[in-house]
């Protein structure tokens, strides 16, 4: 449960109490069961309930839940309550920009299918936290990142969830180039003021890749003057850019410091666990095949997120393409599993290309990184468990990785002898068999080697 579905959670759980003390009603428990606070505006809360027959009760009881929740959160606010399957069919809130931009918010990048992970943790709970609370926590939220890892998804699944939850709310999605191709357009016709006025009705603004109207002093002051309108007049604006507004060349200073008054959060490339949920998610909602017909098995999903977890985007290139030759090449004495077998055929090219790019000193570099070693430990003829653990692990790697010799690796990590190193990969392969929390170090420590 993220903090935010705490904090609903607390009001509308003091809120049912006070409906319950005010002896306005019967009792809140058959009939509340089941009912959540899922939004709450500057104005409007919604609530959504499991079924009619709440629907029907707690609609009796409007006004008395609006005036305890209004007293609980200290603020007048109107409520409407829907029921759960209700929710996917609602009216969705109209966007004032839609004769001006192409392009509209896909409506299939929601919150449900946003796989959560340290990597996008603090990106993903404050993106919540705006979508439930526009124009008043932070203004603007400003996510950065590079290409591929989420930033479209999230800021459209900010504008989904407004769209759905309050239908009556105005929300405009654009992106920075045709933001910049507009002005233009505008200021040929002699229809700025038009243009600027078109966005003074949103509720929402999303400006996704806002590095687009970098160093165009038009298009700048042009946006700052509607930045500036809808901030005060506590309108959200969400934007994203591949770097932090201060790296961004060629945006004027004082744009860069209104972003700096919001919030600025980042999402990096999933780690091993994400990368792993992401892979799962994408092969159980893939358009090729039913799941029910074939079985990833876990080490190919091991294999994909140690090679593709550079950004979200490969992963699910990934999968397209493993499903792509499961179904063209697979061989029928793997009957319905995705073998690693079949997934190593599937990738051979690409994953040549990385190997090539790898050698030992960036593998040992990778292990000394992650257990804070310097190289004159890891080759050095200590024996410590931890500088052992990580030698170990190293020469495996190398061997993995790269298919170097025994010898070459011994030479590397302190002129030791083949034999050493064939009994250090054997212990790593055990231990990787017997022990979960090891495996999982192994795959972290991998994945940053690919990465
Ligand atoms: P960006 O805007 O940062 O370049 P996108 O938002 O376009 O990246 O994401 C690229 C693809 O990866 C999209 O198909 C998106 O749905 C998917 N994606 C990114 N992050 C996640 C995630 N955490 N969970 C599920 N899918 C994701
Ligand atoms: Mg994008």
């Amino acid at each position: 449960m993220t903090s935010f579905e705490y904090f609903y959670n607390d009001i509308w759980n003091r809120t049912i109490d006070k409906i319950q003390q005010s002896g306005q009603v019967e009792e809140t428990a058959m009939p509340y069961f089941g009912s959540k606070l899922i939004g709450l505006n500057d104005d409007e809360a919604t609530i959504s309930v499991p079924a009619f027959i709440n629907f029907s009760i707690m609609t009796q009881h409007l006004s008395i839940i609006e005036s305890c929740l209004s007293e609980v959160i200290d603020k007048k606010v109107k409520v409407r309550i829907y029921q759960e399957d209700e929710l996917d069919i609602l009216p969705l809130g109209s966007n004032p920009l839609k004769n001006i931009f192409s392009s509209e918010i896909d409506p299939n990048y929601t919150f449900a299918n946003f796989i959560v992970g340290r990597s996008n943790a603090q990106a993903h709970i404050a993106a919540q936290t705006c979508a439930s609370n526009l124009g008043i926590v932070y203004n603007p939220l400003f996510i950065y990142g590079n290409s591929g890892l989420g930033k479209t998804h999230l800021m459209s699944a900010i504008g989904n969830q407004v769209k759905t939850l309050f239908h009556d709310k105005k929300v405009g999605y654009v992106r920075g180039e045709e933001f910049t191709e507009a002005v233009v357009k505008a200021a040929r016709e002699n229809k700025l003021e038009q243009f600027k006025e078109s966005f003074y009705d949103l509720d929402l603004l999303l400006v996704d890749d806002i590095q687009f109207i970098a160093g165009k002093d038009k298009t700048h002051e042009i946006f700052f003057t509607i930045f500036n309108k809808l901030v005060n007049n506590k309108k959200q604006i969400c934007i994203t850019a591949d770097r932090v507004p201060s790296d961004i060349k060629g945006l004027e200073e004082r744009l860069v410091s209104r972003f700096n008054q919001g919030l600025t959060v980042n999402i990096e490339a999933p780690e091993y666990e994400t990368s792993i949920n992401i892979l799962k998610m994408k092969i159980s909602n893939n358009v090729y095949c039913s799941p029910d017909d074939f079985v990833v098995d876990d080490d190919v999903l091991n294999y994909l997120a140690t090679n593709f977890s550079q950004d979200v985007r490969s992963l699910e290139g990934s999968v397209t393409r493993l499903l792509f030759y499961f179904i063209s090449f697979k061989k029928p004495e793997d009957g319905d599993h995705v073998t690693l077998r079949l997934a190593m055929e599937a990738f051979k090219d690409q994953i040549k290309e990385n190997k090539n790019q790898l050698t030992i000193s960036t593998v040992r570099k990778a292990v000394c990184d992650y257990y804070n070693l310097s190289k004159q430990q890891i080759t050095s003829a200590n024996r410590t468990k931890n500088i052992a653990n990580a030698r170990h692990i190293a020469m495996y790697l190398c061997r993995k990785l790269l298919d170097a010799p025994f010898k070459e690796i011994g030479d590397e990590f302190g002129k030791r002898d083949h034999t050493t190193v064939m009994s250090s990969c054997e212990k790593v392969e055990q231990l990787i068999k017997t022990d979960p929390i090891y495996l999982k170090v192994v795959n972290e420590i991998e994945a940053r080697i690919k990465k």
